[in-house]
């Protein structure tokens, strides 16, 4: 058995070596057993909506436009429907620091939950390719058998088919993942055209699927307990009023075998020392060391200690979700003045980026004095600045558009008239500007344009004229 036996109370062992790491400072592979319960079964419940809802996202279309689009290459992003353009940066940071937000706060009050319940990782590791580990080759004692043995006809086939698996799903996660880039009209020619029309895509393919497969055939736990940065920020994050999966040490200790004789000369606490709780943990880790940074929260040691609880007839919830606080005095969880005030700020921000969703323009209008340019003097003796323009409809609709300038007597003229925006489009052109060459007292008149659309102004512009000085 390579998961580590956990020690006393006492041992620091855990604190200088990570749970998935040898005596010689190498790589330990955790074995976790398999587990059943109250919580795996929601998990598991939650896990299918989950998995349903990431591979049917890119291929989900309402009105005939997709759900969702994250087209990096082209700069183009769909999220619930709703098309943004680079120009709606400001949004997407507003956005990304309201998640920010949000997460902390969902931390602060309930851990790390999300990784073990909520999190692609997670998800896929302990509900998809665990599983099938599991079932191709027997649970963790008869996993670690398989590997400590000699490579016989049985383990051979056992690995590769489990390797072929664990290939095929890793190619439906990639696939997935690029048609969420690419959109599903340009990923299905992919797989149904002939393939040396499509190189760079099927490279793209092949390498996000070796990606995927690393990660679920090799890199595992690794993830969780060493890359990811979320994992990495639980130490600031969490505080003694967090929820988190904890083992109720006072309750537990002094821990120990149930023996008649020890009974009657020793009172023991609940724990009777299984090790039930390491062995399912999918990261290696002993919860009844305290809270670590490799907890992911999946609750798989709570299920396992329940079915012990119920065995030996004592109460469940030995290792439960409860608090540092909650467990030292006994006292219920409440909210604190932290999340109150993470709270505060949490709804100032949705509040922000509601608005600015709410009161984004249909068109997005950027108009610039050619550079280079300065002034040309016409044949009737007006004076002209040429300007470019660019228009976005962000709806999925045309969109009538107009332009008129606020100076006396301007006259606008187009090199290519733009009358209509269309539907998710960029469109540019240039156009002239000229004003009657008295009506120009200085080198640069400040000039606004109003943009209309459907009979109202939706934007004005200040730009400059530049002429002669008079
Ligand atoms: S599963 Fe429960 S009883 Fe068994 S070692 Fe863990 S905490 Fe103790
Ligand atoms: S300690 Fe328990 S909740 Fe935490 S990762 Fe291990 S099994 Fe999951």
């Amino acid at each position: 058995m390579n998961t580590p036996e956990p020690g006393p109370v006492t041992d620091d062992y855990f604190r200088s070596h990570l749970p998935n790491q040898g005596a010689d400072g190498g790589r330990q592979w955790v074995y976790s057993k398999s587990t059943s319960g109250r919580f795996t079964r929601w998990r598991t419940v939650l896990a299918v909506g989950l998995l349903a809802a990431l591979f049917a996202g890119p291929f989900v279309w309402v009105d005939g436009h997709p759900l969702f689009l994250f087209n990096v290459l082209e700069r183009r992003f769909i999220f619930f429907g709703v098309t943004f353009w680079p120009q709606d940066f400001y949004l997407v940071a507003i956005g990304l620091i309201t998640f920010i937000v949000f997460i902390a706060l969902f931390t602060v009050v309930f851990g790390r939950v999300f990784c073990g319940w909520a999190c692609p990782q997670t998800i896929f590791m302990e509900m998809v390719f665990r599983r099938i580990e599991t079932w191709i080759e027997g649970d963790y004692k008869a996993r670690q058998r398989l590997d400590n043995g000699p490579w016989t006809g049985e383990k051979i086939s056992k690995k590769a088919i489990k390797h072929l698996f664990f290939f095929l799903i890793s190619f439906g996660i990639a696939n997935t993942f690029l048609a969420y880039l690419i959109g599903r009209d340009a990923w299905l020619p992919l797989v149904t055209d002939n393939p040396a029309r499509h190189m760079a895509g099927l490279t793209a393919m092949l390498a996000f699927t070796g990606v995927f497969y690393g990660v679920f055939a090799y890199l595992r736990e690794i993830v969780c307990t060493t890359i990811c940065p979320y994992g990495r920020l639980q130490s600031v994050l969490l505080d003694k009023h967090s929820l988190i999966v904890a083992y109720d040490y006072i309750r537990g200790e002094p821990r120990g075998k149930i023996r008649k004789a020890t009974v009657a000369a020793q009172p023991k606490g609940d724990c009777v020392d299984c090790n039930l709780c390491v062995h399912v943990c999918p990261t290696g880790i002993d919860i009844r060391n305290g809270t670590q940074m490799e907890c992911i929260n999946c609750t798989a040691c709570m299920d396992a200690c329940d079915e012990v609880m119920t065995k030996i007839d004592r109460p469940l919830g030995l290792i439960r979700m409860d608090s540092q606080q909650g467990i030292e005095t006994r006292k219920p969880f409440r909210i604190t003045g932290r999340v109150w005030s993470y709270s505060g700020v949490l709804l100032a921000l949705v509040g922000v980026l509601v608005y600015l969703l709410v009161s984004r323009p249909a068109l997005d209008v950027t108009i610039l004095r050619a550079p280079g340019q300065l002034f040309q003097r016409e044949a009737d003796g007006r004076i002209s600045n040429l300007y470019s323009l660019e228009v976005i409809n962000k709806t999925y609709h045309e969109l009538p558009v107009s332009f008129r300038v606020s100076e006396p007597g301007a006259l606008l003229r187009f090199v290519q008239p733009l009358t209509i925006a269309r539907p998710g489009e960029q469109t540019k052109t240039m156009f002239f500007i000229s004003l009657p060459a008295k009506n120009i007292r200085q080198g640069s008149t400040p000039v606004e344009i109003r943009v209309v659309s459907e009979g109202e102004i939706i934007d004005h512009i200040d730009t400059s004229f530049l002429g002669p000085e008079n």
